[in-house]
């Protein structure tokens, strides 16, 4: 199946992916994450909502991190505002998280879209095996805890992330996975300094692209965030 790191103009994920796309490699993901992987996609059902909290989470860190070294290095600089958007494609049947943070570099993609080394999925593996590790408890721990940037498995079959990392001259990446065992890294050049998350709406997700919906879950879990989020262009 063709992915659409590497699509083409008619087939492109959202329009704004000018992104000339490279050659894809193919990684594994490790063990573990593929364990996490599968009980996201599996058996989380109730708690699907909380992929937008921690997406904005993320995106609100990245922005924080941008604006933090900015401070201490000249260099970086910013030509857009500091903002998270997101958009909905119910067409496509796409959700995209798009922010002007920090970015990643191909290493930083591969370690921390990689793996669960990171805080927010490693908490939740952990709480899990405290417990039974039931699907109960996977959605009580989910909705606590969140399982950080894999929950967007939760309502994706596929997902793509564009990113720049703001550090200067930079390459761009595109990455790319079904959540099922591997995920592609392809050099995606014209790429804006940020991430762009592309999530691919599972058939029994479509709900999460009506922008209502999106509102209210926006209001009750990131109220304070600290960057100003819109949803198809209007303030959230
Ligand atoms: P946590 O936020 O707890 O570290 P996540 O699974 O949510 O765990 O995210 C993993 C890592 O991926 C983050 O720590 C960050 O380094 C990176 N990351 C995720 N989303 C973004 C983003 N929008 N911009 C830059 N880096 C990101
Ligand atoms: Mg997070």
């Amino acid at each position: 199946e063709r992915v659409r790191c590497y699509s083409t103009k008619s087939s492109r994920p959202d329009n704004e992916s000018d992104a000339a796309v490279g050659s894809p490699e193919k990684h594994e993901f490790k063990a573990e994450t593929k364990k996490l992987l599968h009980i996201v996609a599996h058996s989380l059902y109730s708690q699907r909502e909380v992929f937008v909290r921690e997406l904005i989470s993320n995106a609100s860190d990245a922005l924080e991190k941008l604006r933090h070294l900015q401070t201490i290095n000249s260099d970086v600089s910013s030509d857009t505002q500091l903002a998270i958007d997101i958009t909905t494609d119910a067409d496509k049947k796409t959700i995209v998280f798009s922010d002007s943070g920090i970015g990643m570099t191909e290493e930083e993609l591969k370690e921390n879209l990689g793996t669960i080394a990171r805080s927010g999925s490693k908490a939740f593996i952990e709480k899990m095996q405290d417990s039974e590790g039931t699907k109960d408890t996977a959605n009580t721990i989910v909705g606590q805890f969140g399982v950080g940037f894999y929950s967007a498995f939760m309502i994706g079959d596929k997902i793509t992330v564009f990113t720049r990392s703001a550090t200067p001259g930079s390459q761009g990446y595109c990455w790319e996975s079904d959540g099922l065992g591997s995920y592609t890294l392809a050099k995606a050049d014209n790429l804006p300094v940020g991430t762009k998350i592309v999530i691919h709406v599972k058939d029994d997700a479509k709900e999460f692209l009506e922008e209502n919906k999106l509102n209210d879950i926006i209001k009750k879990y990131s109220n304070f965030v600290g960057f100003p989020i819109s949803v198809n262009g209007k303030r959230a």
